[in-house]
């Protein structure tokens, strides 16, 4: 080396992306390999601020698939434990899920009720008439014109998540952070990860290495602030993830969907924000409607309920820099659905709204941890990343160890392999809201 050059840092691990997924894997990393140099880089100027700071921020345990229920109730105990164990806030409240379910409805969920309950989920049925009273601003049985028009069904049952609720990301993903540098961890902001390098793990210092017959090595990302060197790199870039994986010919099955929140506010809300019965906050669960998947959550703090639907067929997969929710999603697709059902909406219109992305699984629904090579992949949260956080950095942090199994929150454990792309052994989640 010329005297004067400075040899540059070889990183144990790289991790790109700093939102909850990225972060609660650099944490776990460094909690089980306290000696490894571990950086995260993120495109932003601070932690979270993509998708991690734009989703209802709420959790549940009610999946279809046992995988999905697996990861997220183990996430929830750990976010719990850190509240209320190591007194960390995290804005977690267990107000509870509310499916406000259709007859038909209601039987599939039958077929799927005991499989969650011998998992330790805990949900609750609600008669039709307990719902009357519980909710005096729900109508069980529209029959206006337009209601007609919009074939509104009546309402048969509730079904109700107990260990469901909301939180704040922001919050959980800044514990990771903190105590990820606490650890000694390091993060650089403002660093954008533009191509992943693969070189030739034994270098001939040949032009057009690697070929085809040498064995590839990732050894680290080319970014706007230099080449940047590790023994292992982490991609945890969201619905970004094809970005890098595309060009060297990773499918990681992600396709990013639009996803928009409307902010809704008035004094006509007080009574549904205020409801009893369901849970220690008197408060209205988040609350799912069994038409045209329209959902809403209450926000006690900003006295405002986020409104959203699980808008899928006809919404293209599609990435955008600088998302914008549609005024017009919210008047001709949610509203109608939303006034019918609760005529305490009528009248009201968004004082805010935002979109992000979905980072989809197009085939399972269901996230994507994986290695290849020294590659690991935690990617595909198909709408659910925060409540499941905790387990993926759990996993990607075994299998960064070579361990067959990860010991998830809970004394729980599963399989490395479960979630990879190949030798996957997850079923299809049904229950993406
Ligand atoms: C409207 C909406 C509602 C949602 N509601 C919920 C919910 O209620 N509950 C729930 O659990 N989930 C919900 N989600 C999903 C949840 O937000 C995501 O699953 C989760 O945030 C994914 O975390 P992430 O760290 O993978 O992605 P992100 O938070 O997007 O983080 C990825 C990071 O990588 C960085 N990055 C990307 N590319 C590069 C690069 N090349 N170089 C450097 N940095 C890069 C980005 O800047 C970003 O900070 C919702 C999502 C949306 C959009």
């Amino acid at each position: 080396m010329l005297s004067g050059m400075k040899e540059q840092k070889q990183w144990d691990v790289l991790v790109i992306g700093a939102g909850i997924i990225g972060l609660s894997t650099a944490y776990h990393i460094k909690q089980d390999n306290p000696d490894l140099s571990v950086l995260v880089i993120d495109r932003s100027n601070a932690a979270a601020q993509a998708d991690t700071a734009k989703s209802m921020a709420a959790i549940r345990d009610t999946f279809t698939s046992e995988t999905n229920r697996l990861l997220a109730k183990s996430s929830i105990e750990f976010y719990q434990h850190v509240q209320s164990e190591l007194h960390v806030n995290l804005n977690l409240e267990l107000i509870g899920y509310l499916w406000l379910l259709t007859e038909r409805e209601f039987k599939t969920f039958e077929s799927i009720e005991a499989g969650m309950r011998k998992q330790g989920i805990r949900l609750r049925t609600v008669e039709r008439k307990d719902l009357a009273g519980l909710i005096p601003d729900l109508v069980l049985d529209p029959a206006s014109e337009q209601s007609k028009i919009i074939g509104m069904v009546s309402i048969h049952k509730g079904v109700q998540g107990l260990d469901c609720g909301v939180v704040s990301p922001e919050l959980i993903a800044k514990f990771y952070e903190d105590e990820f540098k606490k650890s000694g961890g390091e993060l650089q902001f403002s660093t954008e990860a533009k191509s992943l390098r693969l070189e030739a793990k034994n270098k001939l210092d040949l032009p057009g290495e690697p070929y085809v017959w040498q064995e590839k090595v990732f050894a680290g990302a080319e970014t706007n602030r230099g080449f940047i060197k590790a023994d292992t790199v982490v991609i945890a870039t969201g619905a970004r993830a094809p970005v890098l994986l595309d060009p060297l010919g990773i499918d990681c099955l992600v396709k990013a969907k639009k996803r928009q929140i409307f902010q809704v506010k008035g004094n006509a809300l007080d009574r549904l924000m205020n409801t009893k019965g369901f849970n220690d906050l008197n408060t209205i669960p988040f609350t799912i409607l069994p038409r045209g998947g329209v959902y809403f959550r209450p926000v006690r703090g900003e006295k405002s309920f986020w409104v959203a639907a699980a808008d899928d067929l006809g919404r293209a997969f599609a990435f955008d820099d600088e998302p914008m929710a549609e005024e017009t999603y919210f008047t001709y697709n949610i509203y109608p659905i939303l006034s019918e059902y609760f005529p305490c909406f009528a009248n009201l219109r968004p004082a805010n709204s935002w979109a992000g992305f979905y980072d989809i699984n197009s085939v399972d629904s269901t996230p994507i941890i994986d290695r290849i090579d020294n590659c690991i992949l935690t990617v595909g949260m198909s709408g659910s990343g925060i409540m499941k956080a905790d387990a993926v950095g759990r996993m990607a942090a075994a299998i960064l160890k070579g361990k067959a199994e990860a010991a998830l929150y809970g004394e729980r454990r599963i399989s490395t392999t479960r979630l990879g792309l190949t030798n996957r052994s997850v079923g299809k989640e049904e229950f993406v809201i």
